[in-house]
């Protein structure tokens, strides 16, 4: 057992508080309701990790007291047996470690891995009616004899303060209320050694409650001041990081290059576009222009192509007449061909008109 010197050495607020049969130290958490209903019974728990063997369950003091971590538990028992108490369920409050979130909870009342007394008051939070005793050691880890010793005292005082009887059925442990998660916190046979112990012990008779109304509201301030100077850290970090976000978005916008005057940009493509839109129009009156001239020459066209036809029906009745002359042959094949000459050339010259008109409103369309 550490001394009240030891204790205080640790942390300068703890109290020794002598029952005459019971003895412990009051070292208040932060993490804690109001509103506790009267003790049915006990969950026993193991803290895990190396620290708290070595330290003998101090971290889990430290964890406890610090706001951030939002666990606490009645009791704490060190490995040497020394008792810690962290939360006053006489006056009402209720620790943090036993907890279901029913809404999310995975086993139903009838799952075999629940203990009875769990079953038997469904959907209320056991945290508010059952007493827990966090033990310092590792998972997996035989509470000591001392440990075991100082279990025993804690259980035969809850039982006598709160009327419960000590048994299987209200000496339970936390794997009994979270088989998936904390399926060896603290193991069945340290609930079975423990039970032994309590019963071992010699009953006491209960303690009158002697609360001092004023004392109860120091200590009840007292935890208020301690929640509030954590807080205080937490904000002061908080601060810290929105500064330095603050900075490196400030940093960020400075290498952001934004035009001076944005005016000068606009009245230029606005220019742009009126002058785009003047190019329209006059592509607009050229094509206009362009179709007028196909009509033109298309119609042109046609006039040729109705010479080209009587031009060949010319020649065609030029030699029906120059046959019944009787002229001498020679003469009337060059009268003929001076004919045929003629009239092809007219027909070459209409015939080249044709082309190029053809041509031209080909290039037009
Ligand atoms: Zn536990």
């Amino acid at each position: 057992m550490q001394t009240l010197e030891q204790i205080k050495n640790k942390w300068n607020n703890a109290e020794f508080v002598d029952e005459g049969t019971f003895q412990y130290y009051w070292i208040p958490s932060p993490n804690k309701s109001a509103g506790a209903i009267k003790s049915k019974g006990v969950c026993l728990h193991l803290t895990g990790g190396n620290i708290d063997r070595n330290l003998e369950g101090q971290a889990a003091v430290n964890w406890f007291r610090n706001s951030n971590s939002g666990v606490s538990a009645d009791y704490v028992v060190f490995f040497d047996g020394t008792i810690i108490c962290t939360v006053d369920r006489d006056n009402g409050f209720w620790s943090w470690s036993n907890g279901v979130d029913f809404s999310n909870y995975k086993y139903t009342r009838s799952s075999p891995q629940i203990a009875q007394i769990i079953k038997d008051n469904w959907g209320t939070n056991p945290n508010t009616y059952l007493v827990s005793i966090e033990v310092a050691g590792n998972s997996g880890d035989r509470y000591s004899d001392a440990q075991l010793e100082s279990i025993g005292k804690i259980i035969r005082r809850e039982s006598a303060y709160h009327g419960f009887a000590i048994n299987e059925y209200t000496i339970i442990g936390h794997y009994q209320i979270s088989p998936d998660i904390r399926a060896n916190c603290p193991g069945a046979e340290n609930v079975r050694l423990s039970i032994e112990s309590a019963n071992k012990i010699t009953p006491v008779t209960p303690p009158t409650p002697q609360v001092n109304p004023l004392q109860a509201e120091v200590d009840r301030l007292n935890s208020e001041v301690m929640y509030f100077k954590d807080r205080a850290v937490t904000l002061e970090q908080d601060k810290q990081r929105l500064q330095n976000t603050i900075l490196s978005l400030k940093t960020q916008l400075s290498n952001v290059v934004i035009p001076a005057d944005l005016s000068g940009e606009v009245a230029r493509l606005n220019a742009e576009i009126a002058r785009l839109n003047e190019e329209n129009a006059n592509y607009k009156s050229q094509l206009n222009t362009c179709l007028g001239e196909k009509k033109t020459l298309a119609s042109k066209l046609q006039t040729v192509s109705s010479h080209l036809l009587p031009a060949t029906a010319v020649s065609v009745i030029l030699a029906y007449f120059i046959s019944p002359l009787n002229l001498p042959v020679e003469v009337s094949s060059a009268l003929q061909g001076l004919v045929v000459y003629a009239i092809n050339m007219v027909t070459v010259y209409l015939t080249n008109n044709k082309t190029k008109l053809i041509e031209v409103v080909n290039d037009v369309s």
